[in-house]
């Protein structure tokens, strides 16, 4: 027996804690009934388990997608308002069904992963794996010495200290500069709001690596298959 979040995982619905909130959603059935306790334990060779009325079959082969994803297109699986997400820019080539790990904001360009494996998906996000994420902005005005400090040590944002960060200047133009930025956690927003506690406003945010991965020469939209390999890069 094992967790219902567990199996729902392993048959790449999501990543255990998103799973976590889809079974508190009541979005899914084990035999028939609404269940949406945590604890439940399901017999993944007896029961029979739904989500949105789609039956879950354990994951056969493991995928993992590297996308550059545009400016401009939604970083979860669904948009309520019909935006188009990341999985659409994907769903003609690959066959099963996969799902984000982690997001990106609307107007952030860059790297994000797509996986139907739901353990990857939750050592990538959890906070415990303590991964770095690597973004280039483009921020108004150049950050002095004692603002990279304090972004460095750390600075409160939405009442909270973050953990320590990397800012480095790249280059100075006449009235913004470009910056690449280091940080180890994913809370909404996070670059955005640390440069705004510093006065300077992020123009355009693009993330170029998730630990060693980079996204390296792939253009907006573009995406590539991963071995487990590969994929491993980011831990
Ligand atoms: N920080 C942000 O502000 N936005 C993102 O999309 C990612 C990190």
């Amino acid at each position: 027996m094992i967790r219902l979040q567990k199996f729902m995982a392993d048959c790449g619905v999501a990543s255990r804690r998103k799973c976590e909130e889809i079974i508190l959603q009541g979005r899914v059935k084990v035999n028939g009934r609404t269940v949406t306790e945590l604890g439940f334990k399901v017999d993944p060779q007896k029961d029979e388990v739904f989500v949105d009325g789609k039956k879950l079959v354990p994951v056969q082969k493991k995928i993992y997608i590297m996308l550059n994803k545009p400016f401009g297109v939604i970083s979860s699986a669904k948009d309520e308002k019909g935006r188009k997400t990341v999985i659409d820019l994907v769903k003609d080539k690959v066959d099963v069904r996969v799902f984000p790990v982690g997001r990106l904001d609307f107007d952030t360009t860059g790297l994000i992963l797509l996986t139907n494996d739901g353990e990857f998906a939750y050592k990538v996000t959890h906070p415990k794996h303590d991964i770095e994420k690597t973004y280039i902005a483009l921020i108004s005005g150049v950050p002095t010495r004692d603002e990279i400090e304090r972004f460095e040590k750390g600075l409160v944002i939405d009442g909270k200290l973050t953990s320590p960060a990397k800012l480095k200047v790249l280059k100075v133009f006449k009235q913004s500069s470009l910056v690449e930025i280091k940080i180890h956690e994913g809370r909404n927003r996070q670059v955005r709001k640390m440069c705004d506690a510093i006065g300077h406003r992020v123009l355009s945010l693009k993330r170029v690596a998730i630990g060693k991965l980079k996204l390296g020469r792939l253009k907006e939209g573009e995406f590539v298959f991963l071995d487990e390999n590969m994929a491993n890069k980011v831990f």
